[in-house]
């Protein structure tokens, strides 16, 4: 894979924010004009919130929902920008929409999820960009691919914007889960490992889609060390027009947002440093012994391929594997281990042994 390296400028030069977390709230949808400025400035009472979020122009599922006000919202935003002094922004799937809020005065522009997903999109929305000198936000794909989510950054670096933040939002899911999106949170870790400087914000309103695992998602986010929040606010979330389950009213957010617990990245305290560095000692010796574990089970999964190949057996015995699980999670109960994260650790292990076998057998 090519090198993976945006040009990025800190948002702390861009945005008035010299605190963590940067807060972005407002409505889902701008359904109408009190509703936008009646939410705005509670919003802005609060004190916490540092941009309003509004959507106009809403990717809805079925046409018959509420597809947005589209431009008839720009003067309601423009009033709030005035009235609040917040800066305000929405989300863009066109390169129409890009150049309707570049020319009414929109501060900062989202790509949704739905538009990640599509490279023809992104380079459209990237290509009307060109030029322009408005930072935006991007979401992650609805489908949990990585290396997507980066070529939407790096379409719109390539045409120049280089105030980005990313937004991290959950990920569609099969499975029944609590979460309307699975946060897969390695994701989101895995981009800030590969981009430091970029800024990446959590969105727990469509992550949860409920009001009450927002707090949680909230201080999980902060304390994976993300540089903000998009939490979706509304002045009566109960007669919103779109995601009316997950909107908090800005009383809300203001008590949710007071309670989370910021914690430092960096301390002075030594009693506090000289113990983690023992203990992050010992891990870094477990992580080499775990890598040599690894190699040595490999080297061996290979002289077994080899074994089968010659006598013509198959590569999966399910018998076999059957055994090797059950045991592994009766010594991991043993351990302590989560059963869950055994099972996924061990089929990671199977298939790349399946994987080697495999690669033998073509020889
Ligand atoms: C939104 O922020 O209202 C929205 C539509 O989000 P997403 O693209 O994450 O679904
Ligand atoms: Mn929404």
């Amino acid at each position: 894979m090519n090198e993976f390296n945006p040009d990025i400028a800190p948002f702390k030069e861009w945005l008035p924010v010299n605190h963590r977390p940067l807060i972005v709230s407002g409505p889902c949808s701008a359904e109408n004009k009190q509703q936008v400025l009646a939410t705005a400035k509670a919003l802005v009472k609060t004190g916490v919130v540092n941009v309003f979020r509004a959507g106009l122009w809403k990717p809805r599922t079925r046409p018959d929902a509420f597809e947005g006000v589209g431009a008839l919202g720009f003067p309601w935003l423009q009033q709030v920008k005035k009235e609040t002094g917040l800066p305000v922004c929405t989300e863009v799937a066109t390169p129409e929409h890009v150049e309707q809020c570049l020319q009414n005065g929109i501060d900062i522009l989202w790509i949704g999820a739905r538009t990640t997903v599509n490279p023809f999109s992104v380079q459209e929305i990237a290509e009307a960009l060109k030029g322009a000198d408005i930072p935006v936000m991007i979401k992650n794909p609805v489908n949990p691919d990585l290396k997507l989510w980066m070529g939407a950054i790096e379409r719109l670096n390539q045409a120049g914007i280089k105030k980005m933040i990313a937004i991290h939002r959950g990920f569609y899911s099969f499975e029944q889960a609590p979460f309307r999106n699975d946060p897969i949170w390695e994701i989101p870790i895995e981009l800030m490992r590969l981009c430091p400087n970029l800024p990446i914000i959590c969105d727990p309103s469509h992550i949860t889609g409920n009001t009450f695992l927002i707090e949680a998602v909230c201080q999980k986010a902060m304390d994976l060390e993300m540089d903000g929040l998009m939490i979706e606010s509304h002045i009566d979330p109960k007669v919103a027009l779109s995601d009316k389950e997950q909107q908090v009213t800005p009383a809300e957010l203001e008590k949710l947002v007071a309670q989370l617990i910021i914690r430092d990245n960096i301390t002075d305290n030594n009693d506090f440093l000289e113990k983690l560095k023992e203990l992050r000692f010992e891990i870094d010796k477990l992580d080499a012994e775990l890598i040599q574990l690894l190699s040595k089970r490999m080297s061996i999964i290979d002289q077994i391929g080899y074994h089968k190949k010659e006598n013509n057996i198959t590569i999966l015995q399910i018998n076999r594997w059957n055994n090797i699980v059950r045991e592994c999670l009766e010594m991991g109960d043993k351990g302590g281990l989560n059963r869950e994260f055994l099972i996924r650790l061990l089929q990671i292990i199977h298939e790349e042994s399946i994987q080697r076998q495999t690669e033998i057998f073509k020889k």
